[in-house]
């Protein structure tokens, strides 16, 4: 077992990052577990982020991540590229176990694991990413505009894109497995109400195509099996996301949806010393904005919870 630490953050997105920051500026000299192939977060997978302020001409999104770890680090963050397998978060000194096998204690932990967006499972899915294939209307929405597009999914997310998206959008398709939708009632009416919104029921796609650019993609019917061709040069993927809770079922409290509960608008989990931030915890506005905001409120917490031990 090695030295014990004031904090131990896991996860590196912007909420990871944003916490090192600022345990690190407090001479709290955090030690972070980055993640194995994911260290740097969401944003390395994609190209230009327009809307993380500080950056007018915008910054490509592993810049972005880039510059978040050397600011960390230039602090005395001590950064580790590797997972986190196995958590003991209950007693005073707090216990995770990295993928050597050797366990690390801290008197905090910050979870900040972030969340994954639920893929289609398509060949040309990742290649396209960023290239007309996008999880985030928030996000890459402006790209598009006068644009065909389609929106895949028949929740809540999925109307809320489509509605977000036809303000930019010549034309969106909402792409539904089934022939009713699961949308409230209220969101489907925005839909329904949108002239620029058309439904593909009873459609899913099989293929993505275009290159190196999205051009369309392939549905097939599933009722009858036939396919169709839709020609789409964007494609938002809005059938969910998973948040990254494994490692903390049984220990923190997890909403129905397995994401993390914090006494909002604090970061406090259901157990002392430990905080969360970040995509982790937030259905809601999932943006490296707010989960770098959210990453600065743990490491305040973090910090005030310490100073309270001595
Ligand atoms: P993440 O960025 O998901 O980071 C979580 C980190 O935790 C990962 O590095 C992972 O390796 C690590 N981790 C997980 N489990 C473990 C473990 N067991 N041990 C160690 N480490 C672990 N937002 C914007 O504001 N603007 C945009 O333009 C934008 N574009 C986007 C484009 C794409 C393609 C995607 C997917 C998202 C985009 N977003 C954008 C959303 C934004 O990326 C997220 O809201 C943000 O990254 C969430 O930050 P986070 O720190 O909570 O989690």
């Amino acid at each position: 077992m090695s030295d014990v630490r004031n904090v131990i953050i896991i996860g590196s997105g912007p909420a990871g990052y944003t916490a090192a920051l600022y345990t690190a500026r407090a001479a709290l000299k955090p030690l972070v577990f980055e993640g194995a192939v994911t260290a740097g977060g969401a944003l390395m997978n994609t190209t230009e982020v327009e809307n993380f302020p500080g950056f007018r001409d915008g910054i490509m999104g592993p810049d972005l991540m880039d510059q978040m770890r050397a600011q960390a680090e230039r602090f005395g963050a001590e950064l580790v590229a590797d997972d986190i397998t196995a958590v003991d978060l209950s007693g005073d000194l707090k216990s995770v176990t990295d993928s050597t096998g050797t366990v690390h204690t801290a008197r905090a932990v910050i979870v900040a694991t972030g969340s994954q967006h639920r893929k289609l499972g398509l060949p040309r899915e990742d290649e396209l990413s960023g290239r007309g294939v996008s999880w985030c209307a928030t996000c890459d929405g402006f790209f598009f505009k006068d644009q065909d597009i389609a929106v895949v999914g028949g929740g809540d997310t999925a109307m809320e894109e489509a509605t977000f998206l036809s303000r930019f959008a010549k034309s969106v398709t909402i792409i539904h497995r089934r022939d009713t939708l699961r949308a409230s009632r209220a969101m489907q009416e925005r839909a329904f109400a949108d002239p620029k919104i058309t439904f593909a029921y009873d459609s899913e796609v099989i293929e993505i195509n275009g290159n190196p650019k999205l051009t369309g993609v392939t549905l097939r019917s599933t009722k009858t099996g036939e396919t169709r061709e839709l020609p789409v040069t964007g494609l938002f993927i809005a059938i969910g996301h998973d948040p990254r809770t494994e490692l903390f079922g049984g220990q923190l409290d997890l909403d129905d949806e397995g994401y993390l509960r914090v006494e909002s608008p604090s970061t406090h989990t259901n157990l002392t010393g430990v905080f969360a931030a970040g995509d982790v915890v937030d259905h809601t506005y999932r943006q490296a904005i707010t989960a770098a905001g959210t990453g600065c409120a743990a490491a305040l917490d973090a910090e005030r919870y310490l100073a309270a031990l001595t």
